[in-house]
């Protein structure tokens, strides 16, 4: 039997890169897939294909992380289209970098409502469900800049912070009704986003790593699949760091 045979996910921004990963390992593990993206309609919509090829139930949603009521709604029609829901996985993120000194209002809004309040939306919106059947799994990504700072991504680093206050708060107030909720913070983690950037700005990077080398979207994909599954069924309120030992 598969590991995650019999659950059905909801993965937030799946259309590339870390979230594409999970989607495609938790369908692989026998997982009925439910994954949301927002810009990239093509690849959302060819991902499905690519999920079903694994003999599970997938469906991609156009759905905005960021908008309170299109949360309270994907649930809902992922809970009537799946017959049930037990996973999620917010993955869903942006960027908006700049010093301080030169971040507008803007740029902090946008992140702190993709990256945070989008956490706050879904788990809103499953928390009645996972704790009327006693049963879930929540799984934030976060990153090792939430937990260390990052000088010119104050914007990120306080949402990323913020979902690991919030992963921790969920914990204590679900944990009696079997409900986990735990945060995995990637390190440097290869990407689509990545590949566009300077070789030897990307190459320095590697050598500060004690690993020397930067994670693939399949090394968070794994940790991801270990927290929706039972193997993990006393593990809840936890920071995984998924960093090559960059933060140790
Ligand atoms: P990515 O390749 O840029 O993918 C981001 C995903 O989020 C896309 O599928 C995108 O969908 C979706 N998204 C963005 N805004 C959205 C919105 N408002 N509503 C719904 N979906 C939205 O990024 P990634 O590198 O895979 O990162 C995934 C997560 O890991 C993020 O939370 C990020 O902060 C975190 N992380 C990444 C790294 C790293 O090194 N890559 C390190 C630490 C943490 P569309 O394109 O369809 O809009």
């Amino acid at each position: 039997m598969k590991i995650l045979e019999g659950k059905t996910a909801l993965v937030t921004g799946a259309s590339k890169g870390i979230g594409r990963a999970i989607a495609l390992k938790y369908a692989e593990e026998g997982a009925n897939v439910a994954f949301t993206y927002l810009s990239s309609v093509e690849k959302g919509q060819a991902l499905e294909e690519e999920l079903k090829a694994f003999g599970v139930q997938a469906k991609g949603y156009r759905s905005d992380a960021s908008d309170y009521t299109a949360a309270e709604e994907l649930v809902a029609s992922v809970i009537s289209d799946f017959g049930g829901l037990n996973v999620l996985v917010n993955n869903a993120g942006i960027t908006k970098d700049n010093l301080i000194m030169r971040m507008t209002e803007e740029m902090w809004d946008d992140v702190i409502n993709v990256n945070l309040k989008s956490c706050f939306n879904t788990v809103k919106a499953v928390a009645r469900t996972f704790m009327k059947q006693k049963v879930g799994s929540i799984i934030n990504i976060t990153s090792v800049v939430g937990v260390k700072g990052n000088a010119g991504q104050a914007n990120y680093a306080a949402s990323k912070a913020g979902i690991i206050g919030l992963t921790k708060s969920v914990a204590l107030e679900l944990g009696s009704r079997n409900v986990r909720c735990n945060a995995v913070a990637p390190g440097f983690i290869e990407t689509e986003m990545t590949e566009v950037l300077d070789p030897k700005t990307v190459q320095s990077w590697r050598d500060a790593i004690p690993m020397k080398r930067g994670g693939q979207p399949d090394e968070v994909a794994n940790c991801c699949v270990f927290l929706a599954s039972d193997m993990s069924s006393y593990i809840s309120g936890q920071v995984i760091h998924v960093d090559g030992a960059l933060l140790t």
